[in-house]
């Protein structure tokens, strides 16, 4: 009897139990499961099968976080001296300083949240997509569901590459292995059973149950689920739930570090303007003192890029999105950049770099050889014999065309359906749909043949085994062969390995032996057909006098050794899977890209080679390196292979790692597609795992940096195409802010040293700076945000396919960059210097406006000067002035100067940020002075491009 524990759907110590009192003690039932509506009720009394996230992080914590940058609370500081200053002195007015910097201090604080969130919320949507599923039967229907709605007392159906949504009884077993190793620690996978456990065991022991998070590595099985959620094994691992954080992306730590650097030097440069304002000025008031600290810290805090990391976050986050929307879905950010370096891809054939749309086309057996015609699922189609006889009329080549494809639709695992609207649907192996099908086109016999036999046991199809047979008992045998009275056994798979398993060959109704004239005749037939892209399978049987009781609860390794052995060759089969048509055009993108293909396939090698050829991955007449060859080579044999071979055949999974090491080591990244659990390994060690989203299994989606939710190759390459594009936009805006803080930064200093050149001093101001504390934080506020994001979202303004792929070790902010960072800021800094000259008197340009009208200019001149230069920073190249639209940049320019009218001209910005009114003129000047770093930046690009171009 179970035990319960008095609450409702939950069983204490299920594996003691017997199957049929865990269904129904978990009110379930065997073969149809919960129902729909009680599935639904569970989950909202159980809660869903997720382990317990931290709460949210609340929005006064997030601004508390921003303010927490030790220059804004530097800046704090100095506003509450100020303040402190303004008490002490009588608290007459307002301190419009402190005030107005506060806000822009909190303003800056909001948009950081805000922009925290986006990246957050992008990152949470990519997190849902590829939120793992599960296979349930319910209402007596199997389906898929998220695996978060998985509820106590649903019926589980494991299939080989799943992940074991959460923790069940298992109630069917066929072969079934999982592998425990996220739970228990230990590698080795454990077989499974359905009898009840006698007393008390480990977690490890309990053979009867699947718990949640481990995979099935192997055969297949149903179990009843008792736990799910927190309440589950997994659920009381704490440690898992720390997995989830996103670690930092390389350029993310580039960019903090770059952040860090910056603001030290800026700290220096600001405490040398500090001094050197305290010896030039003739201070006298606590407010004068006041003055010059908040121009200190305004200006560190203006020249460092806080709003780096946040726009950063959104750009990737967005990009992110984007990718998503053409069907690849990067799990984690990082994995952006990494497609963007990728420098080899490496492809599975089948359903990635072709249709996986099998169709049947050709048999050939001892006696001769059919054509089938028709294509697609609809089994229509004449079968032709190639020498002309009327298969109608029966014969040798009938009966044995007819036991390859009885043999082929027998050991198979598909269900080919009529739909209503007359339209023909396969679910399962496209392979098998293919047997089906040809099955049907022949005449009909599926009915006829389900009739005559059923299955008792199978051995399920594996790369690595490259076979898989069903085991049919007699209601009558597939293939009348005299004396049969026992269970037959039909084997279909790749030729080569099935031949080796062969020893009689078919020849009308009768088994002869298989000499070698007969082998090389099944082989050539093989050779001929591979070397026309056709997919070979071999179809052959067995009859043996087993009864069906004898074999039924044998083990998959037992029928493996003893029954697939000494078969007869019925036949072999040519399949037609052609070629995405985009596949061949993505190819020669990637060659353009300096990035390498290579394919990678269990097929035979000759398919390979056809299909690589096609579609541009080798040149006629390459090779190809079989598992075999490969099994053979040392680390520097396989150094040699992968440097010389594009093209791997009839390779099994755990070849794929060895391909992903090699190419590795020599200093390439790799990017990697696989769809079966076994593949999982090679996708984690590689750089960009790739996981099909169609046919790949759950482990594999798991193991992936990436899922192709339409199993594509091409759109492989279109995510690396988007992953360049994202990171060339990184760079637009990293040079658009560090230009943008290096005028800031430049303007001050050079204007507080220079002061007596350019007339500044000795107007009767006490404190004589270029531009005031809260001019700095405005401009730093316009321009850090807007024009930045603009920047991130920006169509691409160059070919980002025409140039080899990044080095993952080179800087994003290199030499080059820096030189332009530190020319524009020069640029911006003379134009804006200038702009005081012109109108002060003294100094070099005579002028004859106050000194507040000369502050204002520069001001005016400087933000200016930042939004042209969001234009140049599209391209460190090309002319900006050649370069597709972007309308968000120019949305954000057009509000940016807009604002800065604003501050100009309403008369209590005017006394917030220490500005007077412009005439139409001076507004004119202004314009032109500014536009200088734009022209000047053409003139410097025109030199680097001739420059570029006669270095060839
Ligand atoms: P890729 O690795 O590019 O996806 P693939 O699909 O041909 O290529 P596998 O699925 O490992 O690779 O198949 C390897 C071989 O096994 C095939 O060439 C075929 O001969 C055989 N095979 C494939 N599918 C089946 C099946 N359903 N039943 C029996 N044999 C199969």
């Amino acid at each position: 009897m179970p035990r319960d524990d008095g609450s409702k759907h939950r069983l204490l110590d299920p594996w003691l139990t017997d199957r049929d009192d865990v269904a129904a003690a978990l009110g379930s039932d065997l073969t149809t499961g919960l129902s729909p509506d009680e599935a639904a009720r569970r989950l909202a009394e159980h809660g869903p099968n997720e382990l317990r996230a931290d709460p949210p992080v609340p929005t006064w914590r997030r601004l508390l976080a921003q303010l927490r940058d030790p220059l804004v609370v530097l800046l704090l500081v100095a506003v509450a001296v100020s303040v402190g200053a303004w008490l002490a002195e009588g608290a007459e007015g307002v301190p419009v300083d402190a005030v107005v910097i506060a806000v822009i201090v909190v303003a800056n604080a909001v948009l950081g949240v805000a922009q925290e969130r986006k990246a957050e919320d992008a990152v949470a949507a990519l997190a849902r997509i590829s939120a793992p599923t599960a296979s349930v039967v319910r209402g007596g229907e199997q389906r898929r569901v998220p695996a978060r709605e998985v509820v106590p007392g649903d019926l589980l159906v494991l299939a080989e590459g799943d992940t074991v949504p959460a923790d069940a009884r298992l109630v069917q077993v066929s072969s079934l292995q999982v592998a425990e190793a996220a739970l228990t620690g230990e590698s080795e996978a454990v077989a499974k059973q359905t009898a009840p456990l006698a007393g008390p065991t480990a977690l490890g022991d309990r053979t009867n149950m699947a718990f949640g998070g481990t995979a099935v590595t192997r055969g297949s099985g149903r179990a009843v689920v008792t736990a799910t959620g927190m309440a589950a094994e997994t659920g009381k691992i704490a440690q898992l739930l720390a997995e989830t954080e996103q670690e930092p992306t390389p350029l993310q730590r580039e960019v903090s570090g770059v952040g860090r650097m910056l603001g030290i030097a800026v700290v220096v440069i600001a405490i040398v303007v500090v001094v050197t304002v305290l010896l030039i000025s003739d201070l006298q008031t606590a407010a004068d003192y006041v003055t010059v600290l908040l121009l200190g810290v305004s200006l560190a805090v203006a020249a460092v890029p806080e709003g780096l990391p946040a726009v950063l976050s959104v750009v990737l986050a967005v990009g992110v999105q984007r990718m998503a929307g053409r069907n690849a879905i990067v799990k984690r950010l990082a994995s952006v950049e990494t497609l963007g370096s990728a420098s080899v891809i490496c492809s599975d054939k089948t359903g990635t770099l072709t249709q996986n749309e099998m169709t049947l086309v050709r048999v050939v057996t001892a006696s001769g050889s059919v054509r089938l015609e028709g294509a697609g699922y609809a089994p229509v189609g004449a079968v032709l014999a190639d020498d002309g006889t009327d298969l109608a009329e029966g014969g040798a080549l009938r009966a044995e065309v007819a036991a390859v494809l009885a043999g082929g639709s027998a050991a198979n695992d598909a269900v080919l359906r009529a739909e209503p609207d007359g339209t023909w649907a396969l679910e399962g192996d496209p392979t098998d749909g293919a047997f089906l099908v040809a099955e049907r086109k022949l005449d009909g016999l599926r009915e006829a043949r389900l009739a005559r036999s059923r299955r008792v046991a199978a051995v399920p199809f594996t790369s690595e085994r490259k076979l898989m047979s069903s085991i049919e008992a007699p209601v009558e045998p597939v293939v009348d062969v005299e004396g049969a009275v026992g269970v037959t056994v039909v084997t279909k798979g790749a030729p080569d390995v099935l031949l080796g398993r062969c020893t009689q060959v078919l020849v009308g109704d009768d088994a002869v032996p298989l000499d070698d004239a007969r082998r090389a005749a099944v082989l050539a037939a093989v050779e001929e057909m591979s070397g026309q892209a056709l997919r070979t399978l071999g179809v052959a049987v067995r009859v043996t006098e087993l009864a069906p009781d004898a074999v039924v609860d044998l083990d998959g390794d037992v029928l493996e050794a003893e029954l697939e052995q000494e078969l007869v060759w019925c036949g072999v089969v040519g399949i037609i899977d052609p070629p995405r048509p985009e596949a061949r055009d993505a190819v020669a993108a990637a060659r353009r890209a300096g990035i390498r293909v290579i394919m990678i396939t269990g097929d035979h090698p000759r398919t390979a080679l056809r299909i690589a050829t096609d579609l541009g991955i080798v040149p006629d007449g390459a090779r190809a390196a079989t598992g075999l060859e490969l099994d053979a080579l040392d680390d520097d044999g396989w150094r040699e292979v992968v440097r010389t071979t594009s093209v791997f055949a009839r390779v099994s999974p755990e070849h794929k790692l060895r391909i992903v090491d090699a190419l590795q080591a020599d200093g390439l990244v790799v990017a990697m597609t696989g769809d079966g659990v076994n593949d999982a390994p090679a996708l984690k060690s590689a750089d960009i795992g790739v996981a099909m989203g169609v046919t790949g299994t759950e482990v594999t989606r798991q193991a992936g940096a990436m899922i192709l939710a339409d199993d594509n190759f091409a759109t492989i390459v279109a995510a690396v195409r988007e992953g360049r594009g994202i990171f060339a936009n990184i760079k637009k805006f990293l040079r658009y802010l560090l230009s943008s803080n290096m005028g800031e930064v430049l303007t001050v200093f050079l204007g507080v040293v220079l002061a007596g050149v350019l007339g500044l001093a000795g107007h009767g101001e006490v404190v004589v700076v270029p531009l005031l504390a809260t001019q700095i934080l405005w401009i730093n506020l316009l321009t850090d945000t807007g024009p930045a994001l603009a920047m991130g979202v920006d169509p691409q303004t160059e070919d980002v396919m025409a140039r080899p792929p990044r080095r993952l070790t080179e800087r994003v902010i290199d030499a080059r960059m820096w030189g332009d960072v530190l020319w524009i800021g020069a640029v911006m800094a003379v134009v804006s210097l200038l702009a005081i000259d012109i109108h002060l008197p003294g100094g070099l340009v005579e002028g004859d406006d106050g000194v507040d009208l000369a502050r204002t200019a520069a001001f005016t001149v400087l933000v200016l000067a930042q939004l042209f230069n969001a234009f140049n920073a599209r391209s460190g190249e090309h002319s900006a002035l050649t370069r597709t639209h972007n309308r968000w940049l120019w949305g954000a320019v057009a509000l940016a100067a807009g604002l800065q009218v604003a501050v100009v001209h309403v008369p209590f910005l005017q006394h917030a940020f220490g500005t007077v009114a412009l005439s139409a003129d001076q507004w004119l000047v202004c314009l032109v002075l500014a536009s200088a770093v734009l022209w000047l930046e053409e003139l410097r690009k025109v030199v680097l491009r001739r420059r570029d171009a006669a270095r060839g």
